[in-house]
């Protein structure tokens, strides 16, 4: 019996170039399982969604397009036939829920996080308070609303440098790629920073900086999540930065990443409870920041839809712990399935 999944890719958000990357490795990965039909819907920038001829197109030659013109959002007619979403949408209106509560309403499955989990995993903010919740060690961090900063700046400038100090990282509080975070010195550039972030986002979060090394662990599954190989990243820039994420040979990737077997184990720990904490469901990336001179495992973030081109991260350590690429597209259609099944 075939499975029609719907390929959901493009998107409105800044990431949606890696999406189209993305998305064009797991339809080859759905398509070595022959009970498997794909049926790409892309996603124009406008948000408009298209069927899934014109969107196929799309896929193959892998560059954004402006097909439909109409600026209205409908559901192409062949969304009905869908059996099984695969969102493979990164950031804001694709990775926060908003997509999620939609397929929700349509009472399909679809691959991944849930409403919730990934509604939070898009908020630092809200994520970083579930983290604490759950006993998980992070950075020191403030958390700041474009008004509150407006009504008494001077005084948030003194209470961040008396908390924190410098350097110290500001970002908008929903999004993701590096987009809006900066680096900060010294009050100027805090001020500068500030204003930046807050054009993203009203909301915006200022962490204490660290110098540690950038660890990443997978986490599959849904009631009982397992955590891959654990993986580092290094790179030659100040920070791991939008430009340094995205131009090819800025970054390099270890697997496994050459840790203590404690901090290995740590990590890993850390990484299902991570996603324990936000409701997590499918996948999910745990991003954390390994302080080698006190040997301290600090959670970063959770990324509840991590990249997921051939080349990313995620499928990369579930390759190093034994799930081929197209073996991990079927177990998360797999899960999705299972967790859509009513509760009795
Ligand atoms: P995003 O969700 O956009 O990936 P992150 O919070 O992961 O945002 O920050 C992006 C990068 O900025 C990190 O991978 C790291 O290089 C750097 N960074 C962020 N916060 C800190 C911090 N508190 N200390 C040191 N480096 C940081
Ligand atoms: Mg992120
Ligand atoms: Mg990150």
């Amino acid at each position: 019996q075939t499975l029609k999944i719907g390929l959901l890719f493009g998107g409105q958000s800044g990431e949606h170039e890696v999406s189209l990357v993305s998305a064009k490795s797991i339809a080859q990965g759905l398509g070595q399982n022959p009970r498997n039909q794909v049926m790409p819907f892309y996603i124009q920038k406008d948000g408009v969604w298209c069927d899934p001829e014109r969107s196929l197109n799309v896929l193959e030659a892998g560059k954004p397009e402006q097909i439909d013109n109409s600026g209205q959002f409908k559901l192409p007619a062949a969304a009905n036939e869908v059996d099984v979403w695969f969102p493979a949408l990164h950031g804001p209106n694709g990775e926060d829920g908003t997509v999620q509560g939609m397929l929700q309403l349509m009472q399909k499955p679809y691959v991944g996080n849930g409403v919730l989990a990934s509604a939070v995993g898009m908020d630092k903010v809200l994520m970083k308070a579930l983290f604490a919740q759950a006993g998980l060690a992070q950075v020191k961090y403030v958390a700041l609303s474009r008004w509150q900063w407006q009504q008494e700046p001077e005084e948030w400038y003194e209470h961040i440098e008396t908390t924190l100090g410098y350097p110290c990282f500001v970002k908008p509080a929903n999004l993701g790629s590096s987009v809006g975070i900066s680096k900060v010195r010294d009050r100027s550039q805090l001020e500068a920073a500030i204003h930046s972030a807050t054009s993203y986002d009203p909301r915006v979060i200022i962490e204490q900086g660290v110098t540690a090394r950038e660890i990443e662990c997978a986490v599959l599954g849904n009631e009982q999540p397992k955590a891959s190989i654990v993986g580092e990243i290094t790179y030659n820039s100040d920070f791991y930065d939008y430009e340094t994420k995205y131009t090819p040979g800025m970054a390099d990737l270890h697997i496994p990443a050459q840790l203590p077997e404690t901090v290995t184990q740590a990590v890993q720990d850390m990484a299902i409870a991570a996603f324990e904490a936000v409701a997590g469901s499918g996948l999910g990336r745990v991003d954390f920041f390994y302080v080698e001179a006190s040997s301290m495992v600090l959670i970063n973030e959770i990324n509840t839809l991590p990249g997921f081109t051939s080349t990313s991260m995620y499928p990369k350590l579930w390759e190093a712990s034994g799930i081929s690429f197209h073996d991990l597209c079927d177990r998360l259609v797999d899960l999705a399935l299972e967790r859509h099944k009513p509760i009795v």
